[in-house]
């Protein structure tokens, strides 16, 4: 009954027969009187969730069985298409097919290319960047477009997904021959299809307003085994179209959203190898606020676009901790 109960409401509130993990196995096993077959349970996608200002995936499963890991189907016999890259959690049903999967720090990351296409046909306005927005994550950077207007891949590769995404909209995902994919998301329509092999510069679609946008623009994600990555840490969003470089090695910094924020460019110092890296520290900006009359942490918090749990560990002070005029507050 008590699980009936739980499915009756999640199924109201996706609005499908979809399971969230919040049902472990063992509830199901333990309610045998229910005609669900444990194995008829597959994840077919996933929801993320922000914890503490950190990213965290649910699993969410299908009722019965289906075919949901497809084989690939590409004929062409370009030998880089061979490459495992394009076997290896490649499903064209599941947005993050990396969910349940740990990424480690700092890993390497080679481009045969020294320079990407510009994803619109003008010239890039970035709007928004990659780092904490109104209380949320912005996983990926804005550019400016109008409906209807061409959106084109950044690099080669085969098309990994093209389905609507909850907020995302209408959502391409590419993935390239180095394993790193490209999420084009808000579009207007769909110009490719799932497996397709798609060159650098290809119009893969139109952009627009679907999913939560406010305003037609170009949302922009670059993601590594399901991780999103700073894009402008790999990428040179000027008219120069410049891949920073081809040999680039990615730390945890560049990986998390809550080190950035999405209203100023993060300062950019590139790790060409592993060695280079313990610069980082030494090389971050701290801002500093100065507690004025009237402030509160979540004031700060917003004013700053930080998560109020990301400055109470920053500056190792509880969230309920009461301000004083004059105290200095680190803010990232
Ligand atoms: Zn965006």
């Amino acid at each position: 009954m008590f699980f009936n109960k739980i499915k009756h409401v999640i199924h109201n509130v996706l609005g499908c027969s979809l399971y969230l993990a919040c049902i472990t196995v063992n509830t199901v096993q333990s309610q045998s009187l229910d005609k669900i077959e444990v194995e008829d349970i597959k994840i077919i996608d996933q929801r993320e969730l922000v914890i503490d200002g950190n990213i965290v995936y649910l699993p969410i499963y299908n009722r019965y069985h289906h075919h949901i890991f497809e084989s690939s189907v590409h004929t062409i016999s370009d030998a880089r298409i061979k490459n495992e890259v394009f076997t290896s959690n490649w499903n064209t049903a599941v947005f993050n097919t990396f969910w349940n999967q740990k990424l480690s720090y700092p890993f390497q990351l080679h481009f045969e290319d020294e320079a990407f296409s510009s994803p619109v046909d003008h010239n890039m306005v970035v709007t928004s960047r990659y780092g904490w927005r109104r209380g949320r994550p912005h996983q990926g950077i804005d550019i400016d477009l109008v409906t209807g207007d061409n959106v084109k891949a950044i690099l080669g590769g085969k098309v990994r997904y093209a389905r609507t995404h909850g907020g995302h909209g209408k959502t391409i995902v590419i993935r390239h021959y180095n394993g790193l994919e490209t999420v084009y998301a808000h579009l207007s329509k769909y110009e490719v299809k799932e497996n397709e092999i798609v060159e650098k510069g290809q119009v893969i679609g139109k952009g627009g307003v679907s999913g939560n946008a406010r305003g037609s623009h170009l949302h922009l994600e670059v993601r590594y085994k399901g991780e999103s990555i700073h894009p402008e840490y790999l990428f040179d969003f000027t008219n120069d179209t410049k891949v920073r470089s081809q040999d680039i090695v990615v730390t945890k910094k560049w990986a998390t959203v809550r080190s950035h924020t999405s209203k100023k460019q993060s300062n950019i110092i590139i790790h060409t190898s592993i060695e280079d890296i313990n610069t980082e520290d030494t090389a971050s900006v701290k801002k500093i606020h100065i507690v004025k009359k009237g402030d509160t942490l979540y004031g700060i918090a917003n004013k700053n676009d930080v998560p109020v749990s990301e400055i109470c560990k920053l500056n190792e002070i509880p969230q309920s901790s009461v301000l004083n005029i004059g105290q200095e507050i680190l803010l990232y």
